[in-house]
């Protein structure tokens, strides 16, 4: 198995790695461009794909996809020379937040379980006939290997590259046979192709975690691109059904229809060329509500959990980009009896001060008044102002102590690498 590894590319100059490595992207490319460096190759696109998308989803969260900007210091990206991890990573596991794969028509391709760490995106409904929807930054994206991508690869190409550098071909061998003997993360080595990734049909589908070497940051792999949307995001939309999807002008206007209750309503869409987003909300009768969305300006730090925030569905939001953990931004702030560490009791006792001051003497805080209300001056009182929703967790509308508490806990967890119960060092270390 090691020898097949190496033998790809001994003897390869990043030059010729990356013609390889291209040869898929070249057949879209009128939708996607690539570049390379000494280590890294680049994927630009706006992120979405040249076919239909969204219909036959039946769990949707009234997003829509979004062109996106996938470009510059925003691009895909993953090492040309690919390295087997001392540890490799399980993204049944971890990795529930942004991408995992990067597809070659320019569309990224997230972990197909959720975030609550078992929900099968395909399995409860929520994809469309391609294995993609949009998530809450109106960024489309794929749980699924894309296979329709086939009929302009063939058999011999990958269809997706994961973030690890290693190639994801379809359900068969380039000669049409079927894979043997696949690893734990649907991989397997082979004296033409070295190690690589398969579709399957059952989990996990593609890579189900990194063979090769990755940066985990914040519960997802580092770096890479953020999506941005000019509105909020929103909440799912209980039997509604997607029936139909129609792109009216490339990257500019869209048409969705859905049935509710046996009557069919849509959702027209117009980008403006100020990157304003114009939305006709067509119901059953033929009414239209319309709205134009402008989007905020960004804000600056804010940590690793998203922006707005519907709760429960999806993933935690669109890819944050590389920023720092949060508590990590944070630790000064946090660190309340300065001995440069991070205790729970520490979090704890803010959760509780932060909560006390915002409840003003009732048990429950309303999600939507907590923006509204003077800012807490401590840490978690400034987290919990911008998180509002994702607080939420029972999605009552309502923040509790406890919940507040689990939220923070959870993310201090996950930053708690070797699980002491504190954060110091290199946990507070960007
Ligand atoms: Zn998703
Ligand atoms: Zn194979």
């Amino acid at each position: 198995m090691a020898s097949g590894v190496a033998g790809a590319y001994y003897g390869q100059s990043a030059t010729e790695r990356a013609s390889i490595v291209a040869k898929p992207f070249e057949k879209f490319s009128s939708g996607v461009k690539t570049r390379s460096d000494e280590k890294n190759f680049y994927v630009a696109s706006n992120g979405l794909p040249d076919h239909e998308m969204m219909t036959g989803i039946t769990a949707w969260q009234q997003q829509v996809p979004l062109p996106q900007k996938y470009s510059g210091n925003n691009s895909w990206q993953f090492p040309l020379f690919p390295v087997p991890a001392k540890e490799p990573m399980s993204a049944k596991t971890n990795f529930f937040r942004g991408a995992i794969a990067i597809a070659v028509n320019g569309v990224p391709i997230f972990n197909p379980i959720k975030n609550d760490g078992r929900t099968d995106t395909f399995l409860a409904g929520e994809l469309d006939k391609w294995g993609g929807h949009s998530g809450r930054g109106d960024d489309y994206h794929y749980h699924l290997p894309p296979l329709i991508l086939q009929e302009k690869l063939g058999k011999s190409l990958p269809v997706a590259y994961a973030l690890d550098g290693y190639p994801i071909y379809g359900l068969e061998e380039p000669d049409g046979s079927s894979p043997k003997d696949l690893d734990v993360f649907n991989g397997h080595s082979s004296a033409s192709l070295g190690y690589h990734y398969h579709a399957t049909k059952t989990y996990p589908y593609l890579n189900g975690g990194f063979h090769g070497e990755v940066t985990e940051r914040g519960g997802q792999v580092d770096p890479q691109p953020r999506a941005v949307s000019p509105r909020e995001a929103t909440a799912p939309l209980r039997g509604a059904k997607i029936t139909g999807f129609k792109t009216l002008e490339v990257g500019k206007s869209y048409s969705l229809s859905y049935s509710l209750d046996g009557q069919t309503s849509k959702v027209n869409y117009q980008i403006n060329p100020d990157g304003s987003v114009k939305f006709d909300f067509v119901d059953p009768s033929g009414g239209v509500n319309s709205e134009t969305y402008r989007g905020k300006p960004e804000r600056a730090g804010g940590g690793g959990q998203g922006q707005g925030g519907q709760r429960g569905g999806g993933e935690l939001g669109p890819p944050p980009g590389p920023r720092k953990p949060w508590y990590v931004d944070h630790a000064k702030g946090l660190d309340t009896n300065k001995d440069g560490e991070v205790s729970k009791q520490e979090v704890t006792d803010q959760c509780k001060t932060a909560f006390k001051e915002y409840a003003a003497g009732v048990d429950l805080i309303i999600v939507a008044e907590l923006p509204d209300k003077r800012t807490v001056r401590n840490e978690v009182g400034g987290f919990m102002k911008v998180h509002a929703k994702e607080l939420d967790q029972n999605g009552d509308g309502k923040i509790s102590e406890a919940e507040t508490i689990e939220t923070m806990l959870r993310m201090f967890d996950k930053q708690d690498k070797n699980g002491d119960g504190k954060l110091s060092g290199a946990e507070l270390e960007g």
